[in-house]
């Protein structure tokens, strides 16, 4: 299999390694040439422009951090540049695992048709951990074909393979389960925190809710508060991991799409709004449990 993978950051880069582990022959490209080269030692070929990357590929996998990229990558960007789409071999086979508005994989699943190319979404779930584990789920967007298709590459980084739907429906799932993410870490921030304020150790007060109905994703894997899971980020200065602006990034994706529903959402409304107030005090390049240090602030 030869792939051609785009964006090798704090996700791309364990998903690429995983494809090399599984024998698969890849070439990385990434605007920071640092990034690709860090996969170099790995056997992963390094591209020094996007159509090198691209050429000769039978899949491309994408891993970038917004519509914006998605869209000037596969499509050109705004100064004229030429998109993927017209840089690919007849056949090649697009996947964007990028968390992105549904609307923007929509249209770039319908200018691929154009070109008589497969693209599906498929979004990813399950940190930087499930990364580097070959545990994440991924959640795809578009025909039968294309969900067959995307399985073959895909088992080789994740567990979980769902199809939630036509183009850009995994994109729409993927930003229904972020809304409750950032809903879920903001509570457990705010639990731990009011445990604190009144006596307890969060450590003990962390074991109790595990075993108890406030039991959920952030504190079972996750937890905010320093030195109570070593690997977690909190125990790491909160280094991403999840960065605090890909959370409101996201957060903002579900109020879009609640807009068009017209859909109330005011618990994800308001995550949006704890963390828009927490970027803004310089943490959007942390790990977006770092929300916690937004508890604890008063009491300092
Ligand atoms: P990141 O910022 O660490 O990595 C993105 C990479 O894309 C960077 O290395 C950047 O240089 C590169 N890039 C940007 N524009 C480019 C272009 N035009 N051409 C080539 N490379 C380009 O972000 P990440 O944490 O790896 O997240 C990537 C996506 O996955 C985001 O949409 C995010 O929301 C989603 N996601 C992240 C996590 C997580 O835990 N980090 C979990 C699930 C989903």
């Amino acid at each position: 299999m030869k792939i051609a993978f785009i964006g090798l950051g704090n996700m791309g880069n364990p998903m690429a390694t995983n494809l090399l582990k599984a024998g698969c022959q890849v070439t990385v490209f990434d605007l920071n040439q640092d990034a690709a080269k860090a996969l170099e030692p790995l056997g992963a070929q390094v591209a020094s422009s996007l159509e090198d990357a691209v050429k000769g590929a039978d899949t491309v996998l994408t891993m970038l951090p917004a519509g914006e990229h998605v869209r000037a990558v596969y499509l050109g960007d705004h100064h004229g540049g030429i998109g993927l789409l017209r840089m690919v071999d007849k056949g090649t086979f697009l996947i964007d695992s990028s968390t992105i508005d549904p609307d923007s994989a929509r249209l770039v699943a319908a200018e691929a048709q154009k070109q008589a190319l497969e693209f599906v979404d498929a979004p990813v779930s399950g940190g930087v951990a499930g990364a580097k584990a070959g545990t994440l789920t991924f959640i795809v967007g578009g025909t039968d074909s294309g969900f067959h298709q995307a399985e073959k590459v895909l088992k080789h980084v994740g567990k979980n393979i769902f199809h939630a739907g036509q183009a850009g429906d995994g994109q729409m799932a993927k930003i229904c389960n972020n809304l409750m993410l950032g809903i879920l870490m903001s509570g457990t921030c705010e639990a731990l925190s009011l445990g604190i304020d009144n006596g307890l150790d969060p450590k003990v007060l962390s074991d109790i809710m595990l075993q108890s109905s406030g039991r959920n994703w952030a504190l079972e894997l996750y937890n905010p508060c320093p030195d109570i899971m070593e690997n977690a980020p909190a125990s790491n200065n909160y280094q991403p991991g999840f960065m605090a602006k890909l959370m409101l990034k996201d957060l903002g994706l579900g109020i879009e799409a609640a807009t068009q529903s017209q859909s109330p959402i005011p618990m994800g409304t308001l995550a949006r709004n704890l963390y828009a107030f927490h970027n803004a005090d310089g943490n959007e390049l942390r790990d977006f449990s770092s929300l916690f240090e937004f508890y604890r602030k008063p009491n300092k």
